[in-house]
């Protein structure tokens, strides 16, 4: 190697832009099935962007990151949830409330996302993908590969 070259594989199968749920569960799956995947996050670090909190459902991330709950850093699971249809001097609320909520496997919890991401990030770096912080994507270039055709 001479002066001013690095050893960084600047080859991947997948570049993802942002390292949010959706990057973080789109490279863990990419990484897993053996694709070479970088994440690129302009946060100093995955969840730093983001807003602060929420509520995550247990299914879709259970089918990305298997049983989370065991691990992940999670703040409470939800046992309340509620919508309101609002007039401008009236409201009707639909809910429920159950401690039930709470047995076995809930179906939400509230996080906060800057653990939460970097829990997944932990999953993305496990999984094999790479990811860089305090990168900020400008601009997407492609690059369109013709195929040599023989048109007569
Ligand atoms: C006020 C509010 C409350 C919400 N509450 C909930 C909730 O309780 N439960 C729920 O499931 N959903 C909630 N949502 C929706 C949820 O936040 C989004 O669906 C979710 O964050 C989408 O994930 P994402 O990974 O696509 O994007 P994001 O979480 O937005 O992550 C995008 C990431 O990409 C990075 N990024 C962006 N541009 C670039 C760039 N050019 N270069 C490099 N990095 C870049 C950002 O820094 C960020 O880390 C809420 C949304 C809002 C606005």
């Amino acid at each position: 190697m001479t002066e001013g070259e690095t050893d960084v594989n600047l080859n991947y199968d997948v570049i993802v832009v942002g390292a949010g749920p959706a990057g973080l569960a789109a490279a863990t799956v990419c990484a897993r099935a053996g694709l070479e995947t970088i994440v690129i996050e302009r946060g100093r670090k995955p969840g730093t962007k983001n807003v602060m909190g929420g509520v995550l459902y247990t299914r879709p991330t259970a089918q990305v990151f298997g049983e989370f709950w065991k691990d992940a850093p999670l703040e409470r699971c939800v046992i309340e949830q509620n919508a309101w249809i609002l007039t401008e001097d009236s409201a009707i609320k639909l809910g429920y409330r159950s401690p039930q909520f709470a047995e076995d496997v809930p179906n939400s919890y509230t996080v906060l996302r800057v653990k939460v991401d970097e829990y997944f990030a932990q999953k993305a770096t496990e999984a094999g993908a790479l990811i860089i912080n305090e990168t900020k994507v400008d601009e997407v270039l492609r690059l369109l590969l013709l195929r040599e055709s023989t048109v007569s």
